[in-house]
């Protein structure tokens, strides 16, 4: 059944103990922003934009939080401030990158904030696990759920699951 309802994160890490890193910061969020109630697989992807540095490991949470989503963001913030977070320029390494990609049916698009995340249907680390822990979920501006995004996504990079034995 289609949803409207549901705050998703995704993670990303190229840089150190990536598993590590992605473990750690999901303990942050527990602490500081909600419950976690859904989780994908963690998954590797080949580097977007730039090509040579090292490959991403990618996960999608869903969240609850009583947080506005301008707090969210600030909280989500300071935790990628507190893993350590090194900026080597747009698209480069960095050790921890958590984007909100909905927040409900949301559609915000200020200086600090844009949402849904515009890149979504773009991303191909992005759909694949939001498919997994939400195919149904409706995109507020396309209208359309996730396994359509997918569908239609022109990304050729490789996503492949890490922490299965399905594959
Ligand atoms: P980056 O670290 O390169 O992902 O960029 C972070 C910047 O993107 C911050 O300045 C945020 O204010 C801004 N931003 C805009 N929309 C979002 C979003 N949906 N999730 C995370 N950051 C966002």
């Amino acid at each position: 059944m289609k949803s409207i309802k549901g705050i998703y994160l995704l993670l990303g890490s190229n840089l150190g103990d990536r598993m590590r890193v992605l473990d750690d910061t999901r303990i942050l969020i527990k602490e500081k922003v909600g419950k976690i109630q859904k989780i994908s697989f963690v998954y590797e992807t080949e580097p977007w934009g730039i090509r040579n540095q090292p490959s991403f490991y990618n996960q999608v949470l869903e969240i609850q939080t009583g947080l506005s989503p301008h707090d969210l963001l600030k909280s989500l913030q300071d935790i990628e401030n507190e893993i350590g977070k090194i900026k080597l320029g747009k698209w480069r390494e960095r050790l921890i990158d958590i984007d909100i990609l909905y927040y409900d049916q949301l559609i915000i698009d200020d200086e600090y904030l844009t949402l849904p995340h515009p890149e979504i249907q773009n991303r191909k680390f992005t759909l694949i696990p939001m498919c997994e822990v939400n195919p149904d979920f409706i995109h507020p501006i396309f209208n359309n759920i996730q396994k359509e995004l997918l569908l239609k996504c022109p990304d050729k990079l490789n996503v492949w699951p890490l922490n299965t034995n399905l594959v």
